[in-house]
């Protein structure tokens, strides 16, 4: 990661780690404790941003206290064009420039990340531990480092378990440049909402964030009905009980903790989410 950080550098590029604490190839879930282990002091003090990946929040990095200085991106992957932007950054920038983009990074000036908008980070593929031999995923208070229900330690480490592993402060510790980060559940995470309705739904509102953030339950009512315009509420608030993913396999999201089958200590609705 050295390497390749001179690299970029050598070639006038700006470095910024991805999905940081994924399992799979990311500098803390499979390289290091810690970035500065990684990276010598002058090449970590030219990053000026992490990538947090589908799995983490702000609270949950703000638990490593060498991101204090850094910018949090939460970007999507481009793997697919129905997922793109379903995380994405809102940035105060004087025009839409690399340039200026690049100083949004490095808080120049005003310019800034004022907004960090991503998945529930239970619903990431990697949130929790699973196992790879019998599929039991964690629900016990993390760190989760081994199967409890075969002893199996082939298990994929889950975002969760990993920064609890590796954290150095007991709780979140935001410095105070950290901007809000807004949890928006996509729609195809939504109880009952298929194709069809999606479609519809894109049709009539524009975008999947007008959907999600913008559209009044009485439009979504006449669009798709009262019982998925309340779950497309409900989901907005934070008021969807959440089955949290692991080892590749997404989390989902449903209704009520009795749709949800079991009731896990991992199955609790936020309430009160802000924003
Ligand atoms: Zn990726
Ligand atoms: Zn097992």
């Amino acid at each position: 990661a050295a390497e390749l950080e001179a690299i970029c550098h050598a070639a006038g590029g700006v470095f910024v780690p991805a999905h940081s604490f994924t399992p799979h190839k990311s500098v803390y879930g499979s390289c290091a404790r810690r970035m500065t282990d990684v990276f010598p002091p002058e090449a970590w003090a030219r990053i000026p941003a992490i990538e947090l990946g589908l799995s983490a929040d702000s609270d949950l990095a703000d638990r490593i206290s060498e991101l204090r200085d850094k910018t949090f991106l939460s970007n999507s992957d481009a793997h697919s064009l129905p997922r793109i932007a379903r995380e994405y950054n809102l940035l105060e920038m004087h025009e839409a420039t690399h340039e200026e983009f690049l100083r949004a990074l490095r808080r120049e000036d005003g310019r800034t990340v004022v907004g960090n908008f991503g998945l529930d980070p239970r619903l990431g593929k990697y949130h929790r531990t699973r196992c790879e031999e019998c599929d039991w995923i964690a629900t016990q208070p993390p760190p989760v480092l081994f199967c409890e229900h075969c002893e199996s330690e082939k298990v994929t480490v889950g975002v969760l378990d990993r920064i609890h592993e590796i954290a150095d402060t007991p709780g979140p510790a935001p410095p105070e440049h950290r901007p809000p980060y807004r949890y928006q559940i996509p729609l195809q995470f939504v109880p009952k909402v298929g194709g069809v309705r999606l479609n519809r739904l894109l049709n009539r509102f524009g975008s999947e964030m007008a959907v999600l953030h913008e559209a009044s339950p009485q439009a979504l009512a006449q669009t798709v009905g009262t019982e998925i315009a309340d779950l497309i509420v409900r989901a907005r608030e934070g008021r969807l009980v959440v089955q949290p993913g692991g080892g590749g396999r997404y989390g989902r999201a449903f209704a009520d903790v009795s749709r949800a089958q079991m009731r896990l200590p991992g199955l609790v609705a936020r309430e009160g989410q802000e924003g």
